[in-house]
C-alpha cells in the first residue's frame, strides 16, 4: 500500500494496528474457502469511531474494505479482493454491558460467540444461536452471515436475537438501529436488513443481543432408519405436530458409510441407513412429555432403532457418530465443494432423492448432513482437486443441484450465505425486480462500492 496512506491509517489507529508486512498480509489472504489474495493492509480498529475514521478515509481514496471475524466463513465473504485492506474486528472484544433485567447483552462485534453464551448462562440465560463454528466464530460474523446452528429449529437463526445495532454504512454515516426494549416499532427494521448483508451494506461496530432463559436440561435421542426416505418422513411427522424439538440433524446412507470406515459407528444397528438425532430441552419435568411426544412421532415405516440420552455421558455417547463425521468424510477424498442449500420441511425427502440421483448421474460422491428441522442440508461433492475431468462433473452436478433446490421451492444457502462462492447463482433465484432492490440498496449504503465488492450480489 503507498506509504502515505498507511502513514494515515497508523495516525488513526497506531503503529501497530495499521500492518503491511508480509507475513500479517498472507495470515489474513483467505477464509475457510481454498482461495486466497493477499490484501494491502490489515487495520485492527478498537472502538466504533476508528472503524467510522477508517470507512471516511477509505471513501476519499476509493480504498475498498473487507470486513472480517474470525475468517471461518467457507463462502469467501472475508477473502480480500485485489487492491483491498483487511478490516478485522479481533481487538474490538469488550462486552459493553450485560443486563439480565432486560435480558439483553451489549457487545462490539469482536466478541467470540460462544462467550456471549457463557456470560448469559452466569445469570440463567443463554444466546441461541449455536453456530458449530462458535468457539471461535466472532459475533460480527455471525451477524453479516446471519449464522444458525442446531438449536436454532427451536430458537430461530442470529437475526431473531438482535435487538439493536451500531454501524458504518459505506458513505461513511453512522447508523443506530433497533432499541433496547422487546418491543419497538418506530423506525424500518434496519437491523434485519443488516443482519446477513455480508459486510457488503456496513461495518457493524457494536450488537445489542436479545437472551433468553437457558433450559434447566436437555434431552437426546439418536433415531436410526432403513432409508433416507424414513428418516425424511419422520422429520416431517415431528415438525407436523405441536412439539419442537431443540434439535433434529439428519445423516444420510453415504454419511454413514464414511463414518463406518472411518470409526464412530458402533452400536448402529444393522442395516441403518439413515440417522436422525433429536433433542428436547426445558424444565426437568417437561423433558419427558416432551421425548415421548417425539418419539411418537418418529415411530413409523423404517424405524430401527430409538436410544435415548439423559445425562451427559450418555448423550455425548450417542452423538459419537455425528461428531466423527467431518474426519470421515475427508477419506472419502481430500477436498469438498459444500452446498448448504435449504428447502420446505416437505420437501426434504425430495431433495434427498434427487442428491442420491445426482451423484449418480455426474459419477461423485455426495454426502449430505445437517439441519433437517430447518430443511437445511450441507451437501458435500466430494472431489480431488488435481483430477479436472471429476471436477468438471462435479461442477455440473452442483449446478444441477442448484436448479433441484429452486425447483423445490428452495434456496441457495441456509446458514453459510452467499460470499464470492455462490453469487453467481443468485440471480437463478431471485426476480429481477428483486435484485434490482437489492442493487438499489448496495448504492444507498455504500455509493462507490468499497465494502465487500465482488461478494453476495452478482456482477
Ligand atoms: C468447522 C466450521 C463449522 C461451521 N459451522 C457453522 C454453523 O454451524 N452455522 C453457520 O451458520 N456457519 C457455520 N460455519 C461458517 C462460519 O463459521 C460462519 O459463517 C460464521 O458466522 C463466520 O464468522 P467469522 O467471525 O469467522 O466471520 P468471517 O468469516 O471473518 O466473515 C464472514 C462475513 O462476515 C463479514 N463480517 C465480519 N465481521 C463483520 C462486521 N463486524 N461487520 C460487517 N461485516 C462483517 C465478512 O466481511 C464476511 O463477509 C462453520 C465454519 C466452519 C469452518
Amino acid at each position: 500500500m503507498n506509504a502515505e496512506l498507511l502513514a494515515q491509517f497508523r495516525a488513526l489507529l497506531g503503529e501497530e494496528r495499521a500492518r503491511a508486512d508480509a507475513d500479517t498480509l498472507a495470515l489474513y489472504a483467505s477464509d475457510e474457502t481454498p482461495r486466497s489474495c493477499p490484501p494491502l493492509a490489515v487495520l485492527f480498529p478498537v472502538s466504533h469511531d476508528q472503524v467510522a475514521a477508517i470507512v471516511r478515509l477509505a471513501l476519499a481514496h476509493r480504498l475498498p474494505l473487507v470486513a472480517r471475524g474470525a475468517g471461518s466463513g467457507n463462502v469467501g465473504g472475508a477473502m480480500p479482493v485485489p487492491g483491498s485492506v483487511v478490516v478485522s474486528f479481533e481487538c474490538m472484544n469488550q462486552v459493553l454491558e450485560f443486563d439480565p433485567v432486560n435480558r439483553l447483552i451489549v457487545v462490539q462485534t469482536g466478541v467470540i460467540t460462544d462467550e456471549i453464551d457463557r456470560i448469559a448462562r452466569s445469570a440463567g440465560l443463554m444466546y441461541a444461536p449455536d453456530p458449530g463454528s462458535g468457539a471461535y466464530s466472532r459475533i460480527g460474523g455471525n451477524l453479516a452471515m446471519n449464522a444458525a446452528g442446531p438449536r436454532c429449529v427451536k430458537y430461530g437463526a442470529t437475526r431473531d436475537h438482535v435487538l439493536g445495532l451500531r454501524a458504518v454504512a459505506g458513505d461513511g454515516r453512522e447508523l443506530k438501529t433497533g432499541s433496547r426494549t422487546s418491543k419497538y416499532a418506530t423506525a424500518f427494521d434496519l437491523s434485519r436488513l443488516l443482519v446477513g448483508s455480508e459486510g457488503a451494506l456496513a461495518l457493524i461496530t457494536e450488537a445489542t443481543l436479545r437472551l433468553v432463559p437457558a433450559p434447566e436440561t436437555v434431552a437426546t435421542l439418536r433415531v436410526c432408519y432403513g432409508s433416507n426416505a424414513a428418516a425424511c418422513a419422520a422429520v416431517q411427522r415431528i415438525m407436523a405436530q405441536p412439539v419442537t424439538p431443540c434439535a433434529l440433524e439428519f445423516m444420510d446412507r453415504r454419511s454413514l458409510s464414511a463414518i463406518r470406515e472411518y470409526g464412530g459407528a458402533e452400536g448402529l444397528p444393522a442395516g441403518t441407513e439413515a440417522v436422525l438425532m433429536v433433542e428436547a430441552d426445558g424444565a426437568r419435568e417437561d423433558v419427558p412429555r416432551q421425548i415421548a411426544a417425539l418419539e411418537a412421532a418418529l415411530h413409523g415405516d423404517g424405524l430401527l432403532e430409538i436410544q435415548s440420552g439423559f445425562d451427559k455421558a450418555a448423550i455425548v455417547r450417542l452423538w459419537t457418530a455425528r461428531k466423527s463425521l467431518s474426519m470421515a468424510v475427508k477419506k472419502i477424498a481430500p477436498r469438498k465443494i459444500n452446498e448448504d442449500v435449504v428447502v420446505p420441511i416437505g420437501r426434504l425427502a425430495d431433495l434427498v432423492h434427487a442428491i442420491d440421483g445426482l451423484g449418480e448421474r455426474y459419477r461423485v460422491p455426495i454426502v449430505s448432513f445437517g439441519h433437517a428441522g430447518n430443511g437445511n442440508l450441507h451437501v458435500n461433492i466430494m472431489v480431488h482437486e488435481d483430477d479436472s475431468e471429476e471436477m468438471a462433473r462435479a461442477g455440473a452436478c452442483r449446478d444441477a443441484l442448484i436448479d433441484v433446490v429452486l425447483s423445490l421451492g428452495g434456496s441457495l444457502s441456509g446458514e453459510h450465505g452467499i460470499g464470492s462462492e455462490k453469487r453467481r447463482y443468485v440471480a437463478r433465484e431471485l426476480t429481477p425486480e428483486t435484485l434490482g432492490f437489492m442493487y438499489d440498496l448496495k448504492r444507498l449504503f455504500d455509493p462507490a462500492g468499497i465494502l465487500n465488492p465482488g461478494k453476495k450480489l452478482p456482477d
